[in-house]
């Protein structure tokens, strides 16, 4: 398969977007069997939507294409190493495999500081910098017995 091409294309995506004055310098493609299923530049402020990442829009674009939530057999091309959130989304959705251009350091450098994230993902819950409390377990819980009692649920 020729990564090149469409890693090509992932790099194109994020030129568009910054030359016509789109967003973020991001671009991705969702590849399966050698044919593009979805590609997206990064879409937060088109759409007002922060977690309109590139890569997190064209895996929901190839979802709808391929009319599934599992892209098990696909691969994604970004034009950048994913931020946690997309790196999660790519986990979520069983892509078999990541390419990427940029590093995260590259991105770091231009202001787009996801390596932020990553160190807190590293700490104590107690101490990272956004504020959070449990409430109301009891309750939520019950749900979720609801749930692992359900015959009919589709795990995914
Ligand atoms: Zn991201």
């Amino acid at each position: 398969m020729d990564h090149e091409k469409f890693m090509r294309i992932a790099i194109a995506l994020s030129q568009h977007n910054v030359e016509k004055g789109l967003g973020g310098p991001f671009g991705a493609v969702v590849v399966k069997d050698g044919e593009i299923v979805a590609q997206s530049a990064n879409r937060v402020v088109p759409d007002n939507d922060p977690t309109a990442h590139a890569e997190v829009a064209a895996i929901r674009l190839a979802c709808k294409e391929l009319n599934t939530f599992d892209l098990s057999g696909c691969y994604i091309y970004a034009s950048c190493e994913p931020c946690p959130m997309c790196l999660g989304a790519i986990y979520w959705a069983r892509i078999d495999k990541l390419f990427y251009a940029n590093t995260k350091h590259d991105a770091a450098n231009i202001g787009f500081d996801d390596e932020f994230i990553y160190q807190e993902l590293a700490l104590k819950m107690d101490d990272r910098k956004i504020d959070h409390e449990q409430l109301m377990r009891d309750e939520a819980l019950a749900v979720f017995k609801l749930w692992d009692k359900d015959g009919n649920k589709q795990s995914y």
